[in-house]
């Protein structure tokens, strides 16, 4: 495909950027993308900080070349955000989830919440309400199991469209969570204003732990106003044992991290969730 599109780049200006020639090349590239399925959606599970259960999985979705080759969404999803692809593959990779879901309490494994990123282009742009409850009632998921990720700046936009959309979505009994808690713009009001379950603590929070005791004092700040408001809060990126102890010792309810697993492809998972169901 590169060879193909190289003469094409003849009437680009020279000023562009080859990341921008880039970026038009994988826009085009995107579109086929999802239309012949090449994503891949992996699991991260979520534990429980106090028990090591696995209690839900974030979906994180893969580009997966033909020749099996996998792309990471960072390489990715900045140019579908900016493209409006974002729409498209935020449908797939719920969809696709809702029906892993369902398909895997089918199979008798233990139900457990499966978390889906929401981008803020797709929750403002699209019908998210309408979706999600398309979604369900097709895949036969349940709504209390789905747990919708959503950014700071995602909810900063139009404050009343925002708390209807989220009322709307509670009502449907989806779970909601704020992603990289900690990193946006937004201030803390909206914590007490929206109706939402989880509060994720960023990575670049627990990253320094336990050498920052500013990352520290954040933190454990983090998860007691969390709890006081009546959140569940969950910490990304955990790494290390000592990350762990500490987050413990605060009361963090889950974490996420490659200290315990990865994200891996939806047949390893599965078997990862029967292992750790058995008695
Ligand atoms: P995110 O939502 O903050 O997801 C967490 C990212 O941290 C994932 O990267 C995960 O693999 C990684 N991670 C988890 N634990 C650890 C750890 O212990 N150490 C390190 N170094 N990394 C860890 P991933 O899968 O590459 O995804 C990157 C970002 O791409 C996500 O960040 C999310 O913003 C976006 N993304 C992924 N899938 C989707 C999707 O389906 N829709 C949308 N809109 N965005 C997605
Ligand atoms: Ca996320
Ligand atoms: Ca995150
Ligand atoms: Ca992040």
């Amino acid at each position: 495909a590169k060879d193909a599109g190289r003469g094409n780049f003849a009437y680009y200006s020279e000023a562009m950027t080859l990341a921008a020639r880039e970026r038009i090349e994988l826009e085009a590239r995107l579109r086929k993308v999802i239309e012949q399925q090449e994503l891949r959606v992996f699991y991260q599970a979520q534990v429980a900080a106090a028990s090591g259960r696995i209690v839900g999985a974030e979906a994180l979705v893969r580009w997966q070349y033909p020749d099996g080759q996998l792309i990471a969404p960072g390489h990715f999803i900045p140019a579908a955000e900016s493209s409006g692809q974002i729409v498209a593959l935020g449908e797939w990779v719920l969809a696709e989830t809702c029906r892993q879901g369902r398909a895997w309490q089918d199979a008798g494994l233990p139900p457990l919440t499966l978390a889906v990123n929401v981008s803020p282009h797709q929750f403002r742009s699209s019908d998210m309400n309408a979706l999600v409850a398309r979604i369900l009632k097709k895949t036969g998921f349940p709504a209390k199991y789905l747990e919708l990720e959503l950014t700071e700046s995602g909810l900063m936009d139009n404050q009343t469209k925002v708390m209807g959309i989220l009322n709307d979505l509670r009502a449907q009994g989806v779970r909601l969570a704020i992603d990289d808690f900690g990193t946006g713009y937004s201030s803390l009001a909206y914590l007490k204003r929206f109706p939402l379950d989880v509060l994720k603590i960023d990575k670049s929070f627990i990253d320094d732990i336990p050498h920052s005791q500013y990352d520290m004092e954040i933190t454990a700040t983090i998860i007691a106003m969390g709890r006081t408001l009546g959140f569940k809060v969950l910490a990304e990126g955990v790494e290390t044992t000592a990350q762990l102890t500490f987050l413990k010792t605060k009361g963090c309810d889950y974490y996420q991290g490659y200290l315990k697993y990865k994200p891996m492809p939806s047949d390893i998972f599965a078997e990862l969730l029967r292992q750790t169901a058995r008695p």
